[in-house]
């Protein structure tokens, strides 16, 4: 068939992967359209994701913090809270940045197609547009579709129960909310909607919260937020949710004989974050003759190739960890790849965040994968109560954490609890690409008093220098 645009490459979807492929294939000199259904660039992370949760979870901090002042003789009173404002303030927020994408694509004179993309062959793409269907035929194409929502089948449709993006949305707040789901983004809700009044209560099939991160990071993090959840039901498996007039009923049901089913519940808000699958089969990739696994992840090689060589895949629908700043490095290989270089996926490591108070950041291999695996590994860990500046914040409870390959003594994880952790763990991720050891990392001098510091101190710990912590 006749195209009604021409490329060198086609990306399919706006999001962090794909924003961030098309502005580097058309750096790199490729005529470059990106297809995204949304008026917006951004996909989840910007508009329904990582950034309006963060301008929420400032304000939670910021409310939280001046509340904590009192304790050292500063009290400001009740908050009073205007929620349409506060909207208002996080639709700024994304504004802000999706205007700042668009005049980045403009400049880059990337062809931003809006409307439904699908695939018809293995050189184009229909896309579904607000003037009618347009055909691209592209010589490459990158595939950067992204994830949706997980639902559980016998959750109701009711406006009382909502996904992340519906509590994104902040219509009220609720005086009894449940949070189905304990992983990172079922917490910060359960952060912002807590500090904002609400009783929370979180159900959790798995033993534990935020999986993944090594336990003793989430032990910190659950006494000190201890007093912000009415309950923590782990080990238990939501059965039924019922919509009634009063509320949203919710049964339970033990995940196994050592925990004891809690009575059912009624709330005013149930919020379901059980997970995110990938959009591999809802974008016609057959047609294209790309393979998609069961579950709709599409598999790639180290330059991001799907099984057809000029077709590339990306971000979230590649696979775990499904995160924002795995998807912009990817997008990168995959562009450069295309444009002919020799481009590779070839990070070591993939930080990950819990942008909770405190925060739970942690990044490479972890206690618990290395005990899974048999491998032997040597740590250092400074605790924040000999930190002075954590002292003086008035927030001493966190930790810093590396963890060395006891061989090498190169620095092979870590892990930090505490405020701003997130903002930290960078460095370690660093030490760990450059190959750094345990000197390395304590002899580099670090800013006192800083949290940051107590990364070098963990390694002085470690290297058993630091006999006397200050
Ligand atoms: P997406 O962001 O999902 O983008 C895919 C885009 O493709 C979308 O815009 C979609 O509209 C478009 N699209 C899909 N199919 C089609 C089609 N057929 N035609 C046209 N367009 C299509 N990650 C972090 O790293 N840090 C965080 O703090 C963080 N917080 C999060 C908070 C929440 C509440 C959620 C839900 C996620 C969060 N994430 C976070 C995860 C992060 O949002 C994702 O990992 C990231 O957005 C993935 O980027 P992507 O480019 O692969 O896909």
């Amino acid at each position: 068939g006749k195209a009604d645009i021409e490329c060198d490459i086609m990306v399919l979807g706006g999001g962090p992967g794909g924003y961030s492929a098309a502005f580097r294939a058309a750096d790199l000199g490729l005529s470059t359209v990106l297809v995204e259904r949304y008026a917006t660039l951004g996909g989840v992370c910007l508009n329904v994701g990582c950034i309006p949760s963060k301008a929420l979870l400032h304000v939670a901090a910021v409310i939280d913090e001046a509340a904590a002042m009192a304790s050292h003789g500063v009290t400001f009173g009740k908050p009073e809270i205007d929620i349409d404002k506060l909207r208002g303030h996080k639709e700024k927020v994304i504004g802000k940045m999706t205007t700042g994408l668009a005049g980045m694509a403009r400049a880059r004179k990337v062809n931003v197609v809006q409307g439904v993309g699908q695939f018809v062959g293995a050189n184009h793409i229909e896309v579904t547009t607000a003037e009618g269907k347009k055909v691209v035929q592209f010589k490459q194409a990158i595939i950067a579709a992204g994830s949706s929502v997980v639902n559980l089948p016998f959750v109701p449709e009711d406006p009382r129960i909502v996904d992340s993006t519906g509590a994104l949305e902040l219509r009220s707040v609720p005086k009894r909310m449940l949070v189905i789901g304990g992983g990172i983004i079922g917490l910060e809700m359960a952060t912002v909607y807590s500090t904002l009044g609400a009783r929370i209560d979180v159900v959790e099939m798995m033993d534990g919260l935020m999986q993944g991160a090594d336990r003793d990071l989430v032990k910190v993090w659950q006494k000190f937020n201890e007093k912000r959840f009415d309950k923590i039901m782990l080990k238990t498996k939501t059965v039924a949710v019922e919509a009634l007039k009063e509320g949203i009923k919710v049964s339970f049901e033990a995940a196994d004989s050592s925990v004891a089913a809690p009575e059912p519940q009624v709330y005013d808000l149930v919020l379901v974050a059980v997970g995110r699958s990938p959009n591999g089969k809802k974008i016609g990739a057959e047609n294209a003759g790309v393979a998609v696994t069961e579950r709709g992840f599409i598999e790639v090689d180290a330059q991001m190739r799907t099984n057809i060589h000029h077709i590339y895949a990306i971000g979230d629908i590649v696979g775990q960890p499904m995160l924002a700043h795995k998807a912009v490095h990817e997008g990168h290989v995959a562009a450069e790849a295309a444009a002919g270089e020799k481009s590779y996926f070839d990070a070591r490591v993939i930080p990950s965040v819990a942008y909770t108070d405190p925060e739970v950041a942690w990044v490479g291999i972890t206690e618990e994968e290395a005990k899974v695996k048999g491998i032997r590994l040597e740590k250092g860990l400074f605790p924040w109560a000999a930190s002075g500046r954590a002292v003086a914040n008035g927030r001493d409870e966190g930790f810093t954490k590396l963890l060395f390959d006891a061989e090498t003594h190169r620095i092979v994880g870590g892990g930090i609890v505490g405020t701003h952790a997130g903002d930290m763990i960078g460095e370690i991720a660093l030490a760990i690409e450059m190959g750094a050891d345990a000197v390395d990392i304590g002899k580099t001098i670090h800013p006192h008093p800083t949290l940051g510091e107590s990364i070098g101190m963990a390694a002085e710990v470690y290297e058993g220098v630091c006999t006397d912590l200050p």
